[in-house]
């Protein structure tokens, strides 16, 4: 949801996303990170103080400072010490930050998060959790990529090689009830479709069927694959 305001910001409630039109990607894609990977914030509110409550269920924040039990334990180098950095919203504080630290990539265990300024940690400097621009840190990042893996509908392990010969198109014009072949112009590693959109009031679903000289297949449905009106 786009809100209409000159004012910026954006929140997540429930499955709605809302930022305001004074908002660009950066923020939205912060709003993506509470919306699909039910991500924490990890910026420091001024004057909010010190966290009281218990464990968070979010998995980029905590208030174990145990190196032996964080919850994002694999992602700390063991030189890195733990806590990382200590004190409101801190960065590092324990010594010498190495040369070639990334503030966005590194983990570590940093004070202030869940827009709290201490008595609880995020996992690096700076996230896309925290200000928006920079990427999702490691924790954030592996979290969405899990989530969403078994979704992306791909599994690449199961490609076959071969070389292309035929596609064969069914369009269903009732979310795959009942399937129209329709024409396929072969132009040599390339094939068109020809869909009859007359057909459609809604959606077009489309099976596509790709065939290889070694005989194997692969068949694709995309559905409401796009919309007529
Ligand atoms: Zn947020
Ligand atoms: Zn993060």
């Amino acid at each position: 949801m786009c809100v209409n305001s000159a004012l910026p910001g954006g929140l997540r409630s429930g499955n709605v996303l809302k930022v305001t039109t004074q908002e660009g990607w950066a923020t939205i894609a912060h709003e993506f990170g509470h919306g699909f990977g039910n991500l924490e914030d990890e910026y420091s509110a001024a004057s909010k103080g010190a966290y009281t409550g218990s464990e968070p269920a979010r998995v980029n924040v905590t208030i174990n400072t145990k190196r032996s039990s964080l919850k994002w334990r694999q992602f700390v180098n063991p030189s890195t010490p733990v806590p990382t950095g200590q004190g409101k919203g801190a960065g590092w504080t324990v010594g010498t930050k190495p040369a070639g630290w990334d503030d966005a990539a590194d983990a570590g265990l940093f004070e202030g998060g869940a827009t709290f300024e201490t008595a609880v940690y995020r996992p690096v400097i700076n996230c896309r959790m925290k200000s928006n621009s920079p990427d999702f840190c490691p924790v954030c990042y592996t979290h969405l990529k899990e989530g969403y893996h078994s979704a992306a509908d791909h599994d690449f392990r199961r490609a076959v090689p071969g070389r292309f010969t035929s596609a064969r198109v069914s369009a269903s014009y009732d979310d795959g009830t009942t399937w129209t072949q329709v024409p396929v112009i072969n132009r040599g590693s390339k094939a068109v479709a020809v869909v009859d959109n007359t057909r459609a009031t809604t959606f077009v679903t489309l099976k596509v069927e790709l065939t290889d000289a070694n005989g194997k297949s692969v068949t694709q449905t995309l559905t409401h694959f796009y919309g007529v009106r």
